[in-house]
């Protein structure tokens, strides 16, 4: 299989993991069609072929971050994190064997969006959130539920404040991240 680049995440997508956190998609991706990065969900215009020994980096720094971009970019991690922390302890307390695996790779995906957040503020850690806990939730359909409004909240977010940050790469990000989320609201639909 070719080699290819996440230009969102910078990952590389290979043979061994291009169905990585398949449970997250809609669709699924195959050797010969990857439709999404299998890291960060970013669509497959986002991706492109390496060559063997090609510098592949993705480089996400921006130049100058003004106030508000850079307070916006820490919520949007934090958002982040605190999803992906739910969807891990959520992984541990559904019952159905489906419901669980999803929670698990959409967790993973969560993270990865807060990690773009992190390189993209310049910010040295992700932070580290008071414990939430979550066992009252005893039943797959309420944590389905919760799930659903933290992804609907989530595209909100994105959709609120990409025109409010001082660059059009972060607004396509945010744009991209929240097709992304799009994808998790209908995945959490109640079956
Ligand atoms: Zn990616």
């Amino acid at each position: 299989m070719i080699n290819y680049i996440c230009n969102i995440c910078g990952m590389i997508i290979n043979d061994k993991n291009y169905e990585f956190n398949k449970e997250a998609f809609l669709y699924s991706n195959s050797l010969d069609n990857i439709r999404h990065c299998p890291f960060c969900g970013a669509d497959s215009i986002y991706i492109k072929e390496i060559s063997k020994g090609e510098e592949n980096r993705v480089n996400l720094t921006i130049e100058e971050l003004d106030e508000v971009t850079s307070v916006i970019l820490d919520h949007a991690m934090k958002l982040e994190v605190f999803n992906g922390d739910f969807y891990k302890k959520a992984s541990k307390l559904a019952k159905n064997e489906e419901i669980k695996k999803m929670f698990e790779a959409l967790s993973n995906i969560e993270f990865m969006h807060a990690k773009i957040h992190k390189t993209l503020g310049g910010f040295k850690e992700l932070p580290i959130l008071k414990k939430m806990d979550y066992s009252k939730y005893e039943e797959d359909s309420i944590l389905m539920d919760l799930a659903n409004k933290r992804e609907k909240h989530a595209v909100q977010y994105y959709n609120k404040y990409s025109q409010d940050v001082c660059s059009s790469k972060i607004t396509e990000i945010f744009n991209i991240l929240s097709d992304v989320e799009e994808d998790h609201i209908h995945l959490t639909l109640k079956k």
